[in-house]
């Protein structure tokens, strides 16, 4: 037998109001690489169908009464077009070009440029954690994706940036960087629950929030961890606090943000600033 919450219309009228306008913004379909499709996929009159993409399961939110499949759209997608596949049927995506720019920086830690044996063996162990944690699809409710600022202050607008350090090419940038003052606290963004922490070698002092169905978030270099791996959070809650520990050159917040194990750009999940 299903359990029902009734609660008054003019509670729930009252609520979706205060979060439309005062925490969240409401994410838009964005089809470029490193973005987030959003694809009408039916009625909410009918449960909602299975969605998935490269074998990955897909998120489910409705919005006016129409089932959507939100799609991370790979940040190294080349083609104009993708499909993913709903139910029995595929359904095509087209990709508009988006352009990043480049960035060079200098480390003076040598090590983080290139780590010696030791140090690569303790990166493949970290990798395997952090990966499993960012692609973990967790079976929740339709649930949306909006969230609300992880910390205030001045964003980059970085996510994508191709990266140099001393003049070796890197991994593109996965996450927004917020410039904070060491100490300053991180709130989860939205509720979850913590599916792992730990002192990396290039991210420092992490914590990652599996929000369900695919929804993950990243927090690195900070200096203090407030949550454990296991525990449940809801929006609001300190996890930890702001710093520089890692391969940082000064205190700030990495926040990455994922879909079907995919890094997606934060700022089109979060208020405009
Ligand atoms: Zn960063």
């Amino acid at each position: 037998m299903t359990k029902r919450i009734c609660l008054p219309l003019w509670w729930m009228l009252g609520s979706s109001v205060l979060v439309a306008e005062t925490i969240y913004a409401m994410p838009e379909h964005s089809p470029w690489p490193g973005g987030i499709a959003i694809v009408d996929v039916g009625g909410t009159d009918r449960p909602p169908p299975r969605a998935s993409f490269q074998d990955k399961p897909l998120l489910m939110m409705s919005r006016d009464e129409r089932w959507h499949a939100v799609v991370g759209i790979p940040l190294d997608t080349k083609s104009d077009a993708l499909s993913i596949r709903v139910g029995n049927n595929d359904i095509a995506i087209n990709i508009v070009p988006h352009a990043y720019r480049e960035q060079r920086l200098t480390v003076k830690n040598k090590s983080y440029v290139t780590p010696d044996q030791t140090q690569l063996d303790r990166i493949a162990r970290e990798r395997k954690i952090i990966d499993g944690a960012l692609g973990r699809f967790r079976e929740t409710a339709a649930a949306g994706i909006e969230l609300s600022a992880p910390v205030d202050g001045p964003r980059s607008s970085s996510f994508g940036l191709r990266r140099f350090f001393n003049e070796q090419p890197r991994s593109p940038h996965k996450g927004m960087d917020i410039a904070a003052s060491e100490g300053t606290p991180i709130i989860a963004p939205r509720n979850g629950v913590i599916s792992a922490t730990g002192d990396f070698f290039f991210n420092g002092n992490t914590v990652i929030i599996d929000h369900g169905q695919g929804f993950v978030t990243l927090y690195c270099h900070l200096s203090d961890i407030a949550v454990e791996e296991g525990q449940a959070v809801n929006t609001g809650d300190v996890i930890g606090a702001v710093g520089a520990t890692g391969r940082v050159t000064g205190p700030h917040l990495h926040f990455g943000t994922y879909l079907n194990g995919t890094a997606v750009d934060p700022a089109i999940l979060l208020p405009r600033p």
